[in-house]
């Protein structure tokens, strides 16, 4: 191995020394328990679940499970549990993973009329030797394992919605932006200046007080889609990703991009390389960029990392990805996160 390849090795680009720069700079010290969950309005609500378990000295995967369950109960919620928008067909399919400190995951996808797909996707993680489990044969696992089978009925929103998407039923995925910085309410689903519904996801990660990491990721994906898409989400390595020996990630947007690049798989590599967490977010979108040139400002990625030392960071292709902090000194700080475009 020549010079040049152990520096790179080692990471001593200045590009790396100026990043490590900024990430000691932007956290003064370790800072765990600490959760973090994308789009600043459900994801504050649900940290503040998780946060009743991490305070306790509770494990990062229960809270991480109980915090997105709370965008999954919640029936106004657009994009997230059996309330979101329906697919092209009208019906509500969910996809949702979790993934622990010892790299154990479970997960579902196209699952209908179960309540809270992420409870499905720990009981695939804990009582099966698989990972993934879709459709009819998730429903059937989840029936089998006490899981009720909800009516097959739409929400108000997601059915005045659909009933407008219908008119036109044109499948255009609309970028989710957080209007002008408002902070959306959980209980009140998001609608864009055009009248129109967007689409996102819940994606949560977390350190314990034993310094452990865990994430989950829960969606009821773009709304509208075809019958039988499945978003980035319930995809490890897609929509989440842990290595307790590094750090964990998770997505929110255009799953397709997401899944193209292995998006928070990605994001914690850049950080094993010794990048920040936003600098490895903002490289994954960088990734993005180079492979989808084309339609990049009419859609949405945004990324959230968090790293063993309990620093975190956000990046995302467009203006208007928002996500909620909260740890002991910070009570669901708002960041926006930065943005290329
Ligand atoms: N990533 C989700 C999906 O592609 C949607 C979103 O987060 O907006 O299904």
């Amino acid at each position: 191995m020549n010079r040049r390849e152990v520096i790179k090795m080692l990471g001593l680009s200045g590009a790396f020394m100026a990043t490590r720069k900024l990430s000691l700079a932007s956290v003064a010290s370790k800072d765990n328990p600490i959760v973090l969950s994308t789009w600043y309005g459900q994801g504050s609500v649900a940290n503040s679940k998780a946060w009743e378990t991490l305070e306790q000295k509770g494990a990062a995967v229960d809270a991480v499970e109980q915090g997105v369950m709370i965008s999954e109960n919640d029936w106004g919620n657009c994009c997230v549990g059996l309330g979101g928008n329906p697919d092209r067909d009208g019906k509500v399919t969910l996809d949702s993973c979790i993934m622990n400190h010892k790299s154990e995951c479970g997960s579902v996808a196209f699952l209908e009329r179960i309540k809270n797909p992420i409870q499905v996707a720990r009981a695939v993680m804990e009582k099966t030797p698989h990972v993934l489990m879709v459709g009819t044969g998730a429903q059937q696992f989840a029936l089998e394992h006490g899981f009720k089978l909800e009516e097959d009925k739409l929400s108000n929103h997601a059915q005045e919605a659909y009933t407008n998407w219908l008119k036109k039923s044109e499948y255009k995925p609309i970028m989710n932006i957080e209007k002008g910085g408002v902070i959306h309410q959980p209980m009140v689903p998001k609608k864009l200046e055009n009248g129109k519904w967007n689409h996102d996801t819940i994606g949560m990660i977390a350190m314990d007080a034993q310094g452990n990491l865990s994430g989950a990721c829960t969606t009821s994906g773009m709304g509208f889609k075809m019958r039988g898409r499945v978003g980035d989400s319930p995809i490890i390595g897609a929509g989440l990703y842990v290595d307790n020996e590094v750090g964990a990630a998770t997505a929110t947007g255009q799953g397709e991009e997401v899944i193209r690049v292995s998006g928070s798989f990605l994001v914690v590599e850049f950080m094993r390389q010794g990048y920040s967490p936003e600098m490895a977010c903002r490289k994954a979108v960088e990734r993005i960029i180079k492979k989808t040139p084309n339609n990049i400002n009419e859609m949405q990625v945004g990324f959230l990392a968090l790293n063993k030392k309990g620093e975190y960071g956000g990046y995302a292709l467009n203006k208007g990805f928002d996500f909620a902090v909260k740890s002991n000194r910070l009570d669901n700080k708002k960041v926006d996160a930065k943005h290329i475009k």
